[in-house]
């Protein structure tokens, strides 16, 4: 952002008011015309424009364009179905890595509903690393997952890998997920986009911050009405868990360019024993909430077995969560 001061203000007086305010600014630069230009750095606290044309002296502001105006204009809530999610009312997103069985998923869905939770997530198409490894029960799952979400009440967040299943999915789910794997895949984007529904939008497994906003750019450009961006770690140099949950980049998308943001500690860690405490920090990180694997046998999962957890394991979240709304 440039912000023009005007050549009679005291400009000693108006850097040490917006530096009150949070802005940092680099070396002034003096204009033809006698006004100074003072560069805001992009690193600043974000603040209402309104709050820096009242400091007596700024006679303007401008702000580059940005890539993505849809997403620079969503604002922090999301809308899925009559149901707002936001940092002021975060919500617990749970359900097994893989919808395994009917009776499975039913078991889950009641022991979620019992402790509150309304939003039943299960994988029906699985994104495996491996070609050789469960590839999920595929639409027969999305059938089941249904059910058992109409059983309890609960609302669907279903993954959708390949554009040829959008409207199939569609028809059985409230929230479409895009997976990390699938992030960059634009011709996906789209297709997801033209459906309408909200979306959880992981962030790719390399994707810088920018690139992540893109993505939600392609659906909001093409019809999503409300996009929640997904954290689920990183890839790094250290293996010692199994991604680096990136909690700067929720504080950043929940602070500054102020997003419901979604945090799966589950796949963030892969060790069910960190995924209690980096759940609590997301919320503290400024998080609209977090998306938890459970399995009623958890050593008996299909996929993702070292990061299930029970759902009784899911007590201190649901107290946080409390805390927070
Ligand atoms: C998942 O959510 O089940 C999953 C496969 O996660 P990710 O796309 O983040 O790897
Ligand atoms: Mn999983």
């Amino acid at each position: 952002m440039i912000i023009t001061v005007s050549r009679s203000a005291d400009l000693g007086q108006v850097r040490r008011t917006l530096a009150g305010l949070g802005l940092w600014v680099a070396a002034p630069e003096r204009r033809d015309d006698g006004d100074t230009l003072l560069v805001v750095q992009s690193s600043s606290t974000s603040i209402e424009l309104d709050l820096i044309r009242a400091v007596p002296g700024v006679v303007g502001i401008s702000k580059p364009e940005s890539a993505h105006p849809r997403v620079d204009g969503h604002g922090p809530v999301a809308v899925v179905g009559k149901r707002s999610v936001s940092r002021d009312e975060p919500i617990l997103i749970s359900g097994p890595c893989s919808v395994e069985s009917p009776e499975q998923i039913e078991r889950i869905a009641r022991s979620l509903r019992e402790k509150g939770v309304t939003f039943l997530r299960g994988g029906a198409f699985k994104p495996r690393t491996s070609p050789y490894a469960f590839q999920g029960r595929g639409p027969d799952a999305l059938s089941w997952l249904r059910a058992a979400a109409d059983a309890c009440g609960m609302a669907v967040v279903t993954e959708v890998l390949s554009e040829h299943d959008v409207s199939t999915v569609a028809e059985h789910a409230e929230v479409l997920q895009i997976g990390s794997r699938n992030m960059h895949n634009y011709a996906l984007l789209k297709a997801v986009g033209k459906v309408g529904k909200p979306v959880l939008l992981k962030r790719s497994m390399a994707a810088t911050v920018e690139e992540w906003l893109l993505a939600g750019e392609y659906l909001l450009s093409h019809g999503s009405g409300s996009v929640m961006f997904c954290e689920r770690g990183v890839r790094t140099f250290d293996e010692t868990t199994r991604n680096l949950l990136d909690l700067g980049a929720v504080a950043l998308l929940a602070h500054v360019h102020n997003l419901p943001v979604i945090v799966d500690p589950s796949h963030g860690t892969g060790r069910r024993d960190l995924i209690v405490p980096l759940a609590r920090a997301a919320l503290a990180a400024g998080a609209a909430g977090v998306m938890i694997e459970v399995h009623d046998r958890p050593e008996e999962a299909q996929s993702d077995a070292p990061q299930a957890l029970h759902p009784d394991a899911l007590a201190p979240v649901l107290s946080s969560l409390r805390g927070a709304s």
